[in-house]
């Protein structure tokens, strides 16, 4: 790809290419702004079809890392890395001990943690080496560790918000919810929703995921291809990004959508085409920041885990007044939270010039 001048490039502060033959570690660091902060992110390990690829996933994730950050009040820039997993990758300890190292050359610009593919372990190899990691086992009742279930509890946060905006609803007691994606996230969604008296509906490509769901919260399987679909009042999408779709938003029966998976919307105007249909959408990055909340304490230092759950449901009203902005203005609420995090970001670095 032509760098500067691509769309996927806007305006990256740093893109670093970081090669290790030794050991057969190939990195991309990109750091899209350090106005509010170090440039924090998690680091993905997955394999690419072309570097190109690659490429554009880690500025497309850093500029998300950037306005998630910023909306949910953190002193964090963003910045995301992907590692390339290779036909021979061998994921030795030397290996993330070597990602470490170009880690810690950008002296704190960029903070790294986990995401797709990494875990506590890994993490805990990769900071031998660096002190801008987290993500690492926590001390007894510190924030720390793996981030899923807080990401979990600011979705279920964000969803009670939308209930009682779009609904009305005082609590989520009867409400059905379609969760598609039972991993992390999902599960620990749908242990906060089961404890709240929320009907379930769950999909997995993975049968033992969805069997789980089954046993511990009497949710009802439905396949992939009807999850999306069902008549219920909350669609919580927890797999994958990209599936809003001009063709998956004319099929939706849910009357909201509010879920943790990253990057839900194909494109900026299926936001509108949610709006144009009554469906109320809580913008992902927004709603899923409580992963990036557990980091940012544990970062920052001695935070416990209370004053992080306290942190996270902070993204409940935090939703509401995007609801509230966009139902006084008319616009779909993905464009409103974008201005409000680019205004945030934009603020930062004038007060910094
Ligand atoms: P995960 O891999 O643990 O879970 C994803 C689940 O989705 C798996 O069980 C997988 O089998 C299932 N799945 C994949 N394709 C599917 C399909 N087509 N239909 C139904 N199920 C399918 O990942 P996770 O950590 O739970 O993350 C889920 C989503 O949330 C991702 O988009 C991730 O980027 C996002 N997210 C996660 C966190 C976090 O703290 N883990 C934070 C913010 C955002």
């Amino acid at each position: 790809m032509a760098a500067f001048d691509d769309t996927a490039f806007d305006n990256h502060e740093r893109v670093v290419f970081c090669h290790d033959a030794a050991t057969g570690l190939k990195a991309i660091i990109a750091i899209h702004s350090t106005a509010l902060g170090p440039a924090a992110g998690g680091c993905r390990l997955w394999s690419y079809a072309t570097d190109d690829e690659a490429l554009r996933d880690v500025l497309r994730l850093s500029q998300g890392m950037s306005y998630k950050n910023a909306m949910a009040g953190l002193k964090f820039g963003g910045g995301k890395a992907v590692i390339i997993k290779t036909p021979d990758f061998a994921g030795s300890d030397a290996l993330y001990e070597k990602f470490g190292d170009f880690v810690e050359q950008l002296n704190g610009a960029y903070v790294t943690a986990e995401d797709v593919g990494m875990s506590v372990k890994i993490m805990e190899t990769i900071a031998r080496r660096t002190r801008f990691v987290s993500g690492l086992t926590p001390k007894a009742g510190k924030a720390g560790g793996d981030p899923s279930p807080k990401t979990a509890y600011g979705i279920f946060k964000g969803i009670e918000a939308a209930a009682r905006f779009k609904l009305g609803r005082e609590d989520l007691k009867g409400m059905t919810v379609a969760v598609q994606g039972v991993g992390n996230v999902g599960y620990y969604l749908c242990q906060y929703l089961a404890k709240a008296g929320a009907r379930l509906t769950v999909a997995d490509i993975d049968p033992s995921r969805v069997k789980k769901a089954r046993d511990e919260f009497g949710a009802t399987g439905v396949g992939l291809e009807q999850i999306l679909s069902q008549d219920v009042d909350v669609l919580a999408p927890c797999a994958l990004g990209a599936i809003l779709t001009k063709d998956s938003i004319a099929t939706l029966r849910a009357k909201i959508v509010a879920g943790g998976a990253n990057n839900q919307l194909a494109t900026e105007s299926d936001g509108k085409r949610l709006t144009d249909a009554g469906i109320l959408y809580a913008p992902d990055y927004v709603i899923n920041g409580g992963g990036i909340i557990n980091v940012a304490c544990e970062y920052y230092g001695n935070v416990d885990d209370a004053a992080v759950m306290q942190q996270v449901a902070a993204i409940g009203p935090r939703l509401t007044g995007i609801f509230e902005e966009a139902r006084k203005s008319g616009e779909p609420t993905n464009v409103i939270a974008d201005r409000m995090a680019r205004s945030i970001i934009s603020r930062a670095s004038a007060a910094s010039a």
